[in-house]
């Protein structure tokens, strides 16, 4: 109710529904149509591409890091298979793997988490492993020996790990490059068995076919994944939108723009329970503008028309809570509803909203008690004292209402009727 309240209360302060709308239907329209016509290059349009790779960034710079510390490990394990295969080149692969590639990698992701720039990220993926075959095959070469070919196999590990890892676009670079490079050692390396060479590159070109094919699969159901969420995402806002601006509609005045006597009933009613468990009192202001009826014959009623506009704006101004509430009652009849307000608290409430009223100076040759337009008003204040009797409040304060007319109008009177179950308080209230 709370949400409800402030909603139509403030209703001076205009829900920019509009742009709401206008952007989530934006969204939903893209999606709508990247889904229709599909994304075979693995891209979505800038702006939906820009969302995909933000909404993504924590989670793969999450798997970044993680990645990145197995590789080190990895890399630097490597070196077995050097010392079992060219035990002179350990010491040469030892800076290389331990002295080269663990700093390049912690520093980029320092970098990396400092730029917070998720498309780099990924390109970067690719070229740490792009650096691991660079220094694997300055391994490979500087070991020269008979079975050094054999060796090259390790450069489809790195391919491998970095593949599943990076995106397709970027892991169809680095597939390229291990393969460029792998070319290059298997033409100027020797082969002892002359079988080497065809059977690494076998193995290296079936390992990149099938890689890639599982790595654009992977991608394009992660792309399709999140084009599904954000088109439940964007029905869903345009839902809650059309919802919000329904309940608008329903509980808002259409002249005035301050809530509808259909709104105010159920807040009083809601109202009264909660005040009525706590404890609290409940307050309301009955206000009728007078001698409404010669002001419309002298001015029009499109005139009497802004003046009760402008009578809504002044009722608003004088109120001050979040929970109190200007709505209008009906023809140019008002009520203001103050939560937990005392009988001291209502008085002053009411005679304020009478001055903020009569502060407009709206011209009224009509009124026979001035020359401008004034108000009337009752109050009643009451700590319910059973369910249900929010009513009674409203006659109470329609009846003190009556009275401030009969007395001369432009005046606030208190109800001063006691029911067996409600406690009016206050006093006859004159200005
Ligand atoms: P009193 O001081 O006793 O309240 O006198 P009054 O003339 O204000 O009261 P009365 O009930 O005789 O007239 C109310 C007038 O309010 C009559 C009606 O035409 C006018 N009215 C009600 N709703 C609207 C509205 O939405 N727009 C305009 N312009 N006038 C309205
Ligand atoms: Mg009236
Ligand atoms: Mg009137």
């Amino acid at each position: 109710m709370a949400g409800e309240s402030s909603s139509a209360s403030a209703s001076t302060a205009s829900v920019p529904l509009t742009d709401a709308h206008d952007v989530a239907s934006a969204q939903a329209a893209l999606v709508s149509k990247t889904l229709a016509d599909g994304f075979p290059l693995l891209t979505f349009p800038r702006e939906l591409e820009d969302r995909f790779l933000t909404e993504g960034e924590a989670n793969r710079f999450h798997m970044m890091v993680v990645a990145g510390l197995a590789a080190v490990l990895l890399f630097g394990a490597m070196i077995v298979g050097d010392y079992l295969l060219s035990p002179g080149v350990v010491p040469f692969a030892a800076v290389l793997r331990e002295g080269i590639f663990p700093p390049a990698v912690i520093i980029g992701l320092l970098v990396l988490r400092h730029l917070r720039m998720p498309s780099v990220n990924e390109w970067m993926i690719a070229l740490a492993g792009v650096l691991a075959a660079v220094l694997e095959v300055a391994i490979v070469l500087k070991g020269q020996s008979d079975w050094a070919v054999a060796r090259v196999v390790q450069l489809n590990i790195i391919m491998v790990f970095t593949c599943v890892i990076a995106r397709f676009w970027p892991a169809v670079l680095m597939a390229a490059a291990v393969a460029g490079l792998h070319g290059y050692v298997v033409a100027i390396m020797p082969d002892v068995t002359g079988m080497m060479s065809f059977n690494t590159s076998l193995l290296l070109g079936t390992s990149i076919a099938f890689v890639l094919y599982g790595n654009y699969k992977q991608e394009h159901d992660g792309r399709m994944s999140f084009l599904l969420d954000a088109r439940e995402q964007a029905l869903h806002a345009s839902l809650t939108e059309a919802h919000e601006r329904l309940t608008r509609l329903a509980t808002t005045d259409a002249l005035t723009q301050v809530a509808n006597r259909r709104y105010v009933e159920t807040y009083l009613s809601e109202c009264w329970q909660r005040a009525r468990q706590e404890g609290h009192c409940v307050s309301l202001i009955l206000l009728d503008v007078d001698y409404f009826k010669p002001f419309n014959d002298r001015y029009g009623h499109q005139a009497g028309d802004r003046c009760l506009a402008a009578v809504a704006e002044a009722l608003k101004s004088g109120i001050r809570r979040p929970g109190d509430l200007v709505a209008r009652w009906g023809g140019e009849e008002f009520v203001v509803v103050l939560l937990d307000a005392d009988a001291e608290a209502t008085k002053a409430a009411s005679e304020r909203l009478r001055l903020a009223v009569s502060a407009l100076r709206m011209s009224h040759e009509g009124s026979m008690c001035g020359h401008h337009v004034t108000v009337s008003g009752g109050w009643a204040s009451a700590i319910p004292g059973a369910q249900d009797e929010w009513p009674q409040l409203v006659q109470l304060a329609d009846d003190a209402l009556y009275e401030a007319k009969r007395a001369g109008r432009d005046r606030m009177h208190a109800a001063h009727g006691v029911t067996a179950h409600l406690a009016a308080v206050g006093e006859v209230w004159r200005c």
